[in-house]
C-alpha cells in the first residue's frame, strides 16, 4: 500500500494546521470509543506525484495538563506501530519542553524514520529557541510556518525522500 506519514506532537503545536494544508479532499475521523483518546484523523497526501496516507494522531484535545503526557505516549505508540515516517512537531516559538524530550526519547528508540519539524517559525529569522531542539538527538529541525505556508515544500521533499 501507500506509505504512511504520522504527525505527532504536543497539543497546540500546529499538527492539524499542517495536516489540513497537506490533505487532499478525503479526510475521515476514526473514533475508537467515545472519550478514548486514540482517535485519529486520516487523509491522503500528495507531493510531486508521490501519494501517501497521513495520520493526525492528535485526537481529542486534553483539558488537563495531567493527561497530556499519557496521551502523547499513546500517540507515539500509534505512530511507531503504523507509520513509515513520523513527523515530530515542536513549537519553534515556545522552545523545547520536558514533554518534547519524553516523546523524542520514545521515537528515537523506535526503528522509524523521524523528521523533526519546528512550527510557528513565521519569519525569516529563526528564534533563538531553535537551537534547543538539537539536544533531542534527532535530525536538524526543519523550520516551517504551517499557518503561513512557509517551508512546507522543503518539508515534503524530505518526507518523500524517506519513503
Ligand atoms: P494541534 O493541537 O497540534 O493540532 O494544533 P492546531 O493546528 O490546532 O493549532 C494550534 C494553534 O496554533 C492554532 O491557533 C493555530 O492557528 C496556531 N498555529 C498553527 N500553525 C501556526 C504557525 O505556523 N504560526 C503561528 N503563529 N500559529 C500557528
Ligand atoms: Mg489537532
Amino acid at each position: 500500500g501507500r506509505p504512511i506519514l504520522a504527525i505527532v506532537g504536543r497539543p497546540n503545536v500546529g499538527k492539524s494546521t499542517l495536516f489540513n494544508r497537506i490533505a487532499g479532499k478525503r479526510i475521515s475521523i476514526v473514533e475508537d470509543e467515545p472519550g478514548v483518546t486514540r482517535d485519529r484523523i486520516y487523509a491522503e497526501g500528495e507531493w510531486l506525484n508521490n501519494y501517501f496516507n497521513m495520520i493526525d494522531t492528535g485526537g481529542i484535545e486534553p483539558n488537563s495538563e495531567d493527561i497530556i503526557l499519557s496521551q502523547m505516549r499513546t500517540q507515539a505508540e500509534i505512530a511507531i506501530e503504523t507509520a513509515d515516517v513520523i513527523l515530530f512537531m515542536v513549537d519553534g516559538k515556545e522552545g523545547l519542553t520536558s514533554t518534547d524530550r519524553e516523546v523524542a526519547n520514545m521515537l528515537r528508540k523506535s526503528n522509524r524514520k523521524v523528521i523533526l519539524v519546528a512550527n510557528k517559525v513565521d519569519s525569516h529569522t529563526p528564534p533563538n529557541t531553535i537551537y534547543e531542539f538539537y539536544e533531542l538527538g534527532l535530525s536538524e529541525p526543519i523550520m516551517i510556518s504551517a499557518s503561513h505556508g512557509y517551508g512546507i515544500g522543503d518539508l515534503l521533499d524530505e518526507v518523500i525522500s524517506n519513503f
